[in-house]
């Protein structure tokens, strides 16, 4: 008698575990709704900096223009923003510290300068650096550009009316370069607030 209950207790106990297995396996499909969405809304920050990582034409500088290394250059930036974490600020001068997302339209404003308009170019600042006090560049919404397609940007650059003219029809309204108080040697493109 004994014998048989032992067996009908496994068999009972097996049956529950199949039951799981089963549920378990529909749980998975239900689970991967907020997952994909959380991670869809992340990512596509991460995919636009992974794709401005990478590009050929955009040169990001590894350290900031005062020549300091902080972890909060633009391509510490974007990086860091590619794999899905938030943008590094410095912390000297008049920079604030701590970290802040990267605007979406500015990421994918600086790939249509690359894709669409065709330019090379290179981003000296994004959230790190030291600005102005109330600089958009903290916000995460405002990038510095000191070359266009192999030359410094300055008067004589024949690219750089055009390429503020681009970064005004991509929704940027803070446009800054030569003619600019402190904006000679460089571009300023940023966002509204
Ligand atoms: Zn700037």
């Amino acid at each position: 008698m004994q014998t048989i209950f032992k067996i009908l207790v496994i068999i009972s106990i097996s049956s529950l575990f199949t039951s799981c297995g089963s549920l378990s396996g529909s749980d998975p499909k239900d689970k991967k709704i907020p997952v994909k969405t959380k991670s869809s809304s992340l990512s596509t920050n991460a995919k636009l900096a992974k794709q401005v990582l990478i590009h050929p034409k955009i040169t990001l500088l590894k350290k900031q223009v005062s020549g300091r290394l902080d972890g909060a250059s633009s391509y510490h930036n974007i990086a860091s923003t590619a794999r899905g974490y938030s943008a590094k600020r410095s912390s000297y001068g008049r920079a604030p510290g701590g970290y802040v997302k990267l605007r979406r339209k500015m990421l994918q404003t600086m790939l249509y300068l690359a894709n669409t308009k065709g330019y090379s170019y290179r981003v000296t600042a994004i959230a790190g650096g030291s600005h102005s006090r109330k600089s958009r560049h903290y916000a995460g919404i405002a990038f510095d550009v000191d070359m266009i397609n192999g030359r410094k940007v300055g008067y004589s650059n024949p690219y750089y009316k055009a390429f503020m003219r681009a970064g005004r029809a991509k929704g940027a309204t803070e446009v800054l370069g030569p003619g600019n108080r402190a904006h000679s040697t460089h571009l300023h493109l940023a966002w509204p607030r």
